[in-house]
């Protein structure tokens, strides 16, 4: 096991926090000027989720001890040194925990952590071990650099590595026995081109393949023990899960559902997931939504998931560079909550039943939120529907009930 070795040492040295970066906290500023902090309603529940929820705590399920904050890993204490000019928006990751961290109506909702260090033995599950190691000694060939879109630097890795982390640690957060976290999140993640072999689209590893096959390894008598279909991973980030949907093409237990731009990356290497729904060129924000709410709770119903992963990407925004598509910020909103209200209002069903009788679980489907891609340049608008997606999540999983 060389790889698991160097790894080791290698990821030991390279952990450390650095200081904030400039350029992230002045996108951080321009977003909260610009509407990070205020007066966003969601059309689904009429919910104000940019601005403080006191209705959400008044309002909250019977449940005698209240919920815990919103567990929400970040991975930008790694920090990637980029050529000048890359494409890649790497402030918006340091820039969106900011946003977060600013937001005084967050207080007690959300809760934020460093991603922590993987066990590689978990990637490995996954990933090709040539693969990983030349990853890990930074000796990619040119052409398997040139597919992952940036250098492998010693950071890189690191920050890989504690991508992965997080969604292992969200992951385990929602699973673990009497646990109260019904949903944990990542502001980082969602590495979704990444395939067991090579990455691919600014993807390393594939951090949802990843915290899935680990669930399946150690809480197997949780999951699969309900459904034969346990795991459901809902990808709505504008381009296509191909990673993901090659990693588990034969694993029946892993559903894989990706709605992304019929014309959009990846071209050459779309794969097949269990479900693809193609989206056409400026779709708007109904055209999108009436998709959602019709596939999201066909797919719960359909396979009765016990572990969902959300791949919330806010590439479908119309000011998106990449994305090609024409959802507004309050789509978006729209579409995050079709996500958590069916996680928990799937566990509420069943909480009047089985679930009361055997106690074994609390009543809601466990949920892992991961970031995905975001690319408008400047990245303020990206960075905004970032952050909307981890603060409707802290309100609504502070509330819990759907109403
Ligand atoms: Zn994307």
């Amino acid at each position: 096991m060389r790889a698991a070795g160097l790894s080791v040492a290698l990821f030991a040295s390279l952990v450390r926090h650095r200081a904030h970066h400039g350029v992230a906290r002045r996108v951080a500023q321009r977003a909260r000027r610009e509407g990070g902090g205020g007066g966003i309603r969601c059309a689904t529940t009429g919910e104000n989720v940019a601005a403080a929820s006191t209705s959400a705590t008044a309002s909250s399920s019977s449940s005698s001890s209240p919920p815990p904050p919103l567990r929400t890993y970040y991975a930008d204490w790694a920090e990637v040194i980029l050529p000048d000019n890359h494409r890649f928006p790497m402030e918006k990751y340091k820039a969106t925990r900011l946003l977060l961290e600013a937001d005084a109506s967050l207080a007690g909702k959300l809760e934020l952590l460093p991603s922590p260090a993987l066990d590689l033995a978990d990637v490995l599950a996954v990933h090709e071990s040539g693969y990983v190691d030349r990853v890990l000694r930074c000796e990619l060939t040119e052409k398997e650099t040139r597919a992952i879109g940036f250098p492998m630097h010693p950071s890189s890795v690191t920050r890989s590595l504690a991508s992965t982390g997080g969604t292992v640690a969200a992951t385990r957060d929602v699973l673990a026995p009497n646990t109260a976290h019904r949903c944990a999140a990542q502001i980082a993640g969602g590495t979704h081109h990444a395939f067991a072999d090579a990455g691919e689209g600014f993807c390393v590893f594939n951090d949802i393949a990843v915290a899935a096959t680990m669930a399946l390894r150690e809480y197997d008598h949780l999951l699969s023990a309900r459904s034969k279909t346990p795991i459901l991973i809902v990808d709505l980030d504008v381009h296509q899960g191909n990673g993901t949907a090659k990693i588990f093409e034969d694993d029946p237990r892993v559903v894989t559902f990706s709605a992304h731009g019929e014309k959009n990356y990846p071209w050459k290497t779309k794969m097949r997931s269990t479900h693809d729904v193609e989206l056409p060129d400026d779709a708007s924000d109904d055209q999108c939504v009436k998709v959602f709410e019709e596939w999201i709770p066909f797919l719960f119903e359909t396979y009765d998931p016990q572990l969902v992963f959300f791949q919330a990407g806010v590439d479908a925004l119309r000011d998106d560079a990449f994305g090609r598509l024409g959802m507004s910020r309050e789509g978006l909103l729209r579409r995050n909550h079709l996500v958590y209200d069916a996680c928990l209002r799937r566990g509420k069903a069943r909480g009047g039943g089985e679930e009361k009788r055997t106690g074994e679980r609390s009543a809601h489907v466990p949920l892992v939120v991961t970031m995905g891609g975001g690319y408008s340049r400047p990245p303020d608008a990206s960075v905004r529907a970032h952050a909307d997606v981890f603060r409707s999540a802290a309100y609504r999983y502070a509330v819990g009930a759907v109403r």
